[in-house]
């Protein structure tokens, strides 16, 4: 199959999906201004031929056709190196289809317990591939009462479970949350949010099906409304992306688009699959904007002719710090990268998880040295309108000037750029998403905890004490 194009993703969004947004039912999404912005950020990944880009978005496949590089399992460091490119340079549209590298990178084990499983994630992933799809990464669920198991809750639908076992397939009920760009891709790719227990069969499953499948449909939810304005919100007005809630009422799923279906103790090997991804995914996007922060804390000192102040030294000194741990975590993460079996390359699992981990305990401390340095302009900077209208723009050109060679519209720019990635519609997004996406601290801990290694350590401290070992 060729690749598509923009316009080819488009319209195969037409498909009779069944998705909510603001209390309306949506026929057609490719139609409706709430998802302008997420999908022409999609179709934009489908530009294979933009000049700026080279080869980055395609690669040829070991069967020799094109496809786009988000489905390349990387076998080298130069293939891993390129990965990480193509995710600074990729929306969250086209970045979520890493989770068919989660699933590669477990099929080995899927097959030492199910052959089948271990097929059918072979088979949806060329499938996908070879098609030009996208899938999303469909793993949280509600999880009702926290203390309880998926099997214990009040309504037995709270975690997504098999509610029938046919000869041609199995029927699944429930719902997962919060799921980023569900809407706006082809293949809902489910997997369990964490590991189950031998009285949690029904609970521990697996598979793919398209969107428009009977019997699912999407609520959507976004930080942004349909339409803001690129000046006052730059960040905002370009990458709004939908999250979901996708709920599975009595779907069907054919027995080849199965990857489990009740075995247990592959539930928390196929979970801890996509961490990994989403985890490298959230460093990748933590580098860029940290490095971003830098920029605008240095750009509103020089306009405030505060260059030379200590204090603002040893503020951009902080978010300077930052920054460079993020990208000597992601660079020692790739150096030493781990293998599977069959020879897939995968970042080293210690070094993200650590890495993700600084990103979302210092992100909010580390805003804080760029509120600081940039002052109350950051929430009280007048509208684009305002400065348009000759007679309220003369006082916001006259008060907003600092010193020669600053240029007030370009001042308002960066203190827009500022508020919004910040302290606004995406801001306030980006708040809550350093904590949560790729799962809370505690996933993060819990991984390191499981896989640094303490043996060492402790004979480490057991020499340096005198004692012999
Ligand atoms: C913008 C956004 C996009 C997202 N995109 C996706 C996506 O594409 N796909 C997807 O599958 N998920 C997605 N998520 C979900 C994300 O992974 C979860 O929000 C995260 O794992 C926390 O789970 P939760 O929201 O259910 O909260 P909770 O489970 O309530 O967790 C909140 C905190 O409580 C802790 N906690 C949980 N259970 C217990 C317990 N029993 N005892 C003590 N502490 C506990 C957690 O570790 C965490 O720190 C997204 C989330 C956000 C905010």
């Amino acid at each position: 199959m060729p690749l598509k194009s923009p316009q080819d993703y488009v319209q195969s969004l037409n498909d009779g999906r069944v998705t909510y947004w603001d209390g309306e039912k949506i026929a057609d999404i490719t139609k409706h201004p709430r998802f302008r912005v997420p999908i022409a950020l999609t179709a934009n990944d489908y530009k294979y031929d933009d000049p700026e880009f080279g080869d980055l978005r395609r690669y040829k496949t070991e069967d020799g056709g094109d496809a786009h590089r988000i489905y390349q399992i990387p076998r080298n460091t130069e293939e891993l190196n390129k990965r990480v490119e193509l995710l600074s340079h990729t929306s969250i549209g086209t970045a979520v289809s890493s989770v068919f590298m989660a699933l590669m990178s477990v099929k080995d084990q899927v097959a030492a317990v199910n052959p089948q499983y271990a097929e059918n994630i072979e088979r949806m992933y060329r499938y996908c591939r070879d098609n030009d799809l996208r899938g999303a990464e469909v793993i949280t669920d509600p999880k009702g009462d926290r203390k309880r198991r998926a099997h214990e809750q009040d309504d037995p639908d709270l975690y997504v479970r098999i509610v029938e076992r046919r000869k041609d397939g199995i029927v699944v009920r429930g719902a997962k949350l919060h799921i980023t760009a569900a809407s706006v891709i082809h293949e809902l790719v489910v997997m369990p949010t964490k590991g189950m227990r031998q009285d949690e069969t029904d609970y521990a499953v697996s598979f793919s099906v398209p969107v428009n499948t009977k019997g699912v449909s999407i609520i959507n939810r976004n930080f942004a409304p349909a339409e803001l304005n690129e000046f006052d919100y730059p960040a905002s007005s370009h990458h709004s992306m939908p999250e979901g809630f996708v709920v599975f009422d009595d779907v069907f799923v054919p027995w080849d688009r199965v990857f489990l279906a009740g075995e247990v103790q592959l539930a928390s090997k196929l979970a801890q699959s996509l961490g990994l991804w989403e985890r490298t995914g959230g460093v990748v996007g933590a580098v860029e904007s940290s490095e971003l922060f830098v920029g605008l804390a240095q750009l509103v000192t020089e306009m405030q002719g505060k260059e030379s102040d200590p204090v603002a030294q040893a503020s951009i000194a902080e978010l300077i710090t930052y920054a460079q741990m993020l990208k000597m975590s992601l660079d020692y993460a790739c150096r030493h990268y781990e293998r599977t079996e069959s020879g897939m390359v995968f970042p080293n699992t210690l070094a993200i998880n650590a890495a993700k981990y600084y990103y979302a305990a210092n992100y909010h401390q580390t805003v804080k040295y760029l509120h600081d340095l940039s002052g109350g302009l950051v929430l009280t900077l007048p509208s684009e309108a305002d400065l348009r209208n000759p007679e309220s723009g003369k006082y916001i050109r006259k008060y907003l000037h600092t010193k020669p060679n600053v240029d007030v519209e370009q001042r308002m720019r960066v203190y827009n750029l500022i508020r919004d990635l910040t302290a606004d519609a995406y801001g306030g997004w980006h708040f809550v998403v350093a904590l949560q996406a790729g799962g809370g601290l505690p996933a993060q801990r819990f991984m390191m905890n499981r896989i640094y290694d303490i043996r060492r350590a402790k004979e480490k401290a057991l020499r340096a004490a005198g004692v012999r070992i």
